[in-house]
């Protein structure tokens, strides 16, 4: 297992009668960007949760560079940063009080943070808001603020939850290449989507998931030699390993542009 890693084995997760997560065994190492592309409802946050030890899970094992967090969910909470689907902000707070404040809580050196706060900034183009309260943000710089409030620390292990949620094309294109750098030094990034171009375009790797279990692992051109055409799109692989041939509204729901 290469340093960086996440090993998950039979890993299994019921909310009361529903079971979200059904058997779930995946490996994922550094150095890459690595997607969880499934509809909405097949499991992608619950895994995300249990992997930055937010959620327990029902049975299983996972691992983040090693360690269990069973044994020392603080361990992993330091060394993942986490874009939930939805974050929180402090709304009254600017992203210049909001982003101290959580590197005041991970322990920054001050002047490391600072500088931090602003490379980032200047990254994602919101250096004018950064004074504004984030309750007057659009959504959109509101998620460029979560995000930066995920790399602070400088993890090893990045994960994303829909992490292109509310970017518009030029940030999302910048994100891609932040997180791109970021595995370029051994580093590790998870990266949900529900959407089959967004997993296209960023990831090098992905795991399909559907109804809590991965039907297939692969680079876009391993996934197509599995559905058995080099030619074959997502969409056509994502059919192929379902098996279901009445996943038209499923597809629909994968193709939603990015910009909502
Ligand atoms: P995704 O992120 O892929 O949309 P989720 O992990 O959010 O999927 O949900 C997987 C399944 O678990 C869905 O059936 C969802 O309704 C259910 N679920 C998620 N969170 C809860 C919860 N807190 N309580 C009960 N059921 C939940
Ligand atoms: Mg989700």
């Amino acid at each position: 297992m290469s340093e960086n890693s996440i090993l998950i084995q039979e890993l299994y997760k019921n909310y009361g009668e529903v079971r979200a997560l059904d058997g779930i065994g995946l490996e994922i190492p550094g150095g890459q960007i690595f997607g969880i592309l499934g509809p909405n409802g097949s499991g992608k946050t619950t895994l995300l949760k249990i992997i930055t030890s937010i959620l327990d899970p029902t049975s299983g094992i996972v691992r983040v560079n090693g360690i269990s967090a069973k044994d020392d969910p603080m361990k992993i909470k330091s060394i993942i940063g986490y874009v939930p689907e939805t974050p929180t902000l402090y709304e009254s707070l600017t992203p210049v009080e909001f982003l101290g404040f959580v590197g005041s809580i991970r322990k920054i050196n001050h002047d490391i943070l600072t500088e931090r706060i602003y490379r980032f900034a200047r990254a994602f183009e919101i250096e004018d808001k950064l004074n504004d309260f984030i309750g007057s943000l659009s959504f959109g710089t509101k998620q460029k603020v979560a995000i930066i409030s995920a790399f602070l620390h400088d993890p090893a292990v990045i994960v994303l939850d829909e992490g292109m949620n509310g970017l518009d094309p030029r940030s999302a294109k910048i994100l891609k290449n932040l997180l791109l750098d970021y595995v370029a030094s051994g580093r590790t990034v998870i990266f949900s989507t529900h959407v089959l171009e967004v997993a296209e375009s960023v990831c090098h790797r992905m795991a399909i998931i559907y109804k809590g279990r991965i039907v297939d692992v692969g680079t876009l051109r391993e996934l197509r030699e599995s559905a058995g055409a080099k030619d074959a799109n997502l969409e056509d692989i994502f059919l192929n390993v379902t098996g279901d041939s009445d996943l038209k509204p499923v597809i629909e729901s994968l193709r939603e542009t990015l910009n909502r």
